[in-house]
């Protein structure tokens, strides 16, 4: 039975693309199932002059593939919704905003609690912040949640004041930095898979783990983003963010309870461990990467709005090492990019094979005992696999690898919430697992920032990746060196 939500939310960048693809979709998601029901509004905001109605429609166009017979349920939905046009840079007015705040929270008896979602770009959050204490939009009644997007900070100077500036507003756990990749549902089974199998926890350490690889593969190129992303490139755009919190995940130590504070304590002590590099350190474990040019589309240079001199990274991989007892000597490789063979997230932990393999002789080498493999699939399908050995079929005595499967079915792979709609229900809630807390971000700009200022000052030879390939050479020698290889790799 879904508990209801009571709260007025406040949308900053209302008319923008998050708020329209994502946003209200999920809202209206939560809404179907009870989570919000009659006791909550939603006010959008933007400089466009749009009435009530007007807003109305947009929000309605945004959740038109819902099906038919939700049609009166879409109707009540978006009756909750309402407009005021409004600059956050012009302190004159937060008092309009604050009096309709003030008026829906009376008529919707939404007991003061009131959560505010940036949805625009991060130059404003700081302001915004400050407006919101300095006219007086903070409640004294209920509760007060401020929940921003990505990017947070260009690196840790930049992150270090943006955080300054929304903690003189907001307390540390009023605070919800939305990472979307937290709000999958096999990066959330992570904890379960590990904190809940005994198979697995003993083992996952340096003595049965020989490295872990974490692969977020794009398909597309820069689309219509190109503006923004040449100004971050694939490090400050997936690794800083989605995949240190991936990596912090599967490296942890177990949480005294599975709960947000815990949680956070120990993705803490994991990324305190996590080894920063000097600059010629960071040379030999880092290699970026560049698109070129494919059958169909342009060089990231020829972009729409990428200069030609770029050296904007569209790939980034890398490795990471951890000094603590639990990590000592396990590499975690790491890989990113756009235009790669295929839209795809997986995790592979690659175990140490058998000491000893008692079965290689007399047989021929080939025959030789693979290492076992337990796969995460994160999307577009969830589930995983453990490859193990198992004897193959018939006469005589020969090894070969099996996989034991999991995979959500189709139906059930359906009813998964979306990430916004998840992390939704959690900041409504007042939970923070799913969210990246400051001292996680801190730790992970402090990592990022040395290879960062490295790729600044040298002059990379870019493109040198082909569209539909899995990266620059450089990706696979970063593991060749090591006697290593990707486990997802093409034309195996
Ligand atoms: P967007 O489409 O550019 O929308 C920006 C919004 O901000 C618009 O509603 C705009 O409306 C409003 N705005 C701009 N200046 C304003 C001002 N001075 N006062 C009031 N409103 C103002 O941006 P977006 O793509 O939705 O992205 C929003 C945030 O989400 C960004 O932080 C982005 O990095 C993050 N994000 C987006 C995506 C995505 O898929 N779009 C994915 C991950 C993270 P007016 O111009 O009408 O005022």
């Amino acid at each position: 039975m879904a508990k209801e939500n009571t709260a007025i939310f406040t949308f900053f960048g209302a008319s923008g693309d998050l708020a329209k693809r994502k946003l209200y979709p999920s809202l209206f998601k939560l809404y179907q199932k009870g989570y919000l029901k009659d006791h909550f509004a939603i006010i959008g905001t933007s400089r466009a002059d749009w009435t009530n109605d007007e807003f109305q429609g947009i929000v309605s166009e945004s959740i038109s593939d819902i099906k038919e017979e939700s049609k009166n349920q879409a109707n009540e939905f978006v009756s909750h919704f309402y407009y005021i046009a409004h600059d956050v840079t012009d302190k004159a007015h937060y008092a309009a905003l604050d009096e309709l705040i003030n008026k829906l929270d009376k008529q919707y008896e939404a007991n003061g609690n009131r959560l505010f979602y940036l949805s625009m770009a991060p130059s404003f959050f700081g302001q915004i912040a400050l407006n919101l204490k300095s006219e007086g939009l903070i409640t004294q009644e209920g509760y007060n949640r401020l929940v921003i997007e990505k990017p947070f900070g260009r690196d840790y100077k930049s992150a270090k004041q943006l955080n300054e500036e929304l903690t003189s507003t907001f307390e540390e756990d009023q605070i919800y930095r939305i990472d979307h990749y937290l709000g999958k549902e096999m990066i959330q089974n992570i904890e379960a898979l590990r904190f809940g199998n005994t198979i697995i926890e003993s083992l996952w350490n340096n003595r049965y783990i020989d490295n872990v690889q974490i692969t977020l593969s794009e398909k597309l190129g820069v689309e219509d983003r190109a503006s923004y992303y040449d100004t971050s490139g694939a490090l400050r755009d997936m690794v800083q963010n989605h995949i240190l919190q991936i990596v912090s995940q599967l490296a942890m130590e177990q949480p005294v309870a599975f709960t947000d504070a815990d949680v956070r304590v120990e993705k803490v002590k994991a990324l305190r461990s996590l080894r920063v590099y000097t600059p010629s350190e960071a040379a030999g474990n880092f290699v970026r990467g560049q698109y070129d040019a494919g059958d169909t589309g342009n060089e990231y240079r020829d972009e729409s709005g990428v200069p030609d001199d770029s050296n904007t990274e569209t790939f980034v991989a890398g490795k990471l090492l951890f000094d603590n007892y639990r990590w000592s000597g396990v590499p975690f490789y790491i890989r990113t990019g756009k235009k790669l063979a295929d839209k795809f997230t997986r995790i592979d932990v690659v175990f140490k094979k058998p000491l000893i393999d008692i079965f290689a002789f007399p047989q021929k080498s080939d025959a030789a005992l693979q290492a076992n493999v337990l796969t995460i699939y994160v999307e577009p399908q969830s589930g995983f696999s453990l490859k193990v050995n198992a004897k193959s079929t018939g006469q005589g005595f020969e090894t070969e690898p099996v996989n034991l499967d999991f995979f959500q079915d189709a139906d059930k792979e359906k009813e998964v919430p979306e990430p916004y709609e998840r992390l939704l229900h959690d900041a409504l809630e007042g939970n923070s697992t799913n969210f990246a807390s400051w001292s996680e971000v801190a730790y992970a700009w402090k990592f990022v920032d040395v290879i960062r200022k490295l790729w600044d000052i040298e002059e990379p030879i870019f493109p040198n990746y082909l569209p539909g390939s899995m990266g620059p050479v450089a990706s696979d020698e970063l593991l060749q060196k090591d006697h290593r290889a990707w486990v997802y790799r093409l034309n195996k």
